[in-house]
């Protein structure tokens, strides 16, 4: 009598703690607002993955080259040397020549954005990166020459401190 009670109990609380998860799927599935996305198949029209992202997201790097002024202090910092930077003085003119971001290496740490004492440096949104070329993820964001931006205050212009008409190669 003892086993029969036992099987019937068995089978009650089967059918019971299904019933219990089947109510909670049912209520969100006709009653609660979606707090998922199909992606990317089903964004909905004029949404950009990136729109969904959050605000503190930490997305590929993106360079406001206006701000930048070549003091080197995100490519220091990097523990694994993403960043690559050149340099050139001519008439006492600094000019970028080179700068690139290996987004196939970076780590999202924020140093480089943390160092940066001209807040060029940001994490966009932007976390797409599929490509059939890992060298397609070394973002060149220079194409030529262009001249660094004037340090604003004390402490960029100790930060830029730095070498004199020549190049630096890393
Ligand atoms: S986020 Fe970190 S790993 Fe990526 S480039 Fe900046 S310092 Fe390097
Ligand atoms: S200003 Fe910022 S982005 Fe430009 S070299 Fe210095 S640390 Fe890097």
């Amino acid at each position: 009598m003892k086993a029969a009670a036992q099987y019937f109990k068995n089978i009650w609380d089967a059918v019971s703690t299904t019933a219990a998860g089947m109510r909670i799927t049912m209520k969100y599935w006709l009653f609660e607002p979606s707090i998922t996305v199909e992606y990317p198949d089903r964004l909905g029209k004029g949404i950009k993955a990136e729109d969904l992202a959050a605000d503190r997201y930490r997305g590929f790097l993106g360079l406001n080259l206006s701000k930048c002024i070549g003091c080197l202090q995100c490519m220091r910092v990097c523990p694994i040397e993403c960043i690559k930077i050149t340099t050139e003085r001519l008439e006492n003119v600094r000019f970028i020549t080179r700068f690139d971001i290996d987004q196939s290496k970076c780590m999202y740490c924020g140093l480089c954005v943390e160092a940066c004492p001209a807040s060029a440096l940001v994490f966009t949104k932007r976390f797409e990166g599929a490509c059939y070329d890992i060298n397609e993820l070394c973002i060149r964001h220079i194409k030529e020459a262009v001249k660094a931006a004037a340090p604003k205050s004390k402490a960029e212009g100790q930060n830029s401190e730095n070498r004199t008409g020549r190049i630096n190669e890393y």
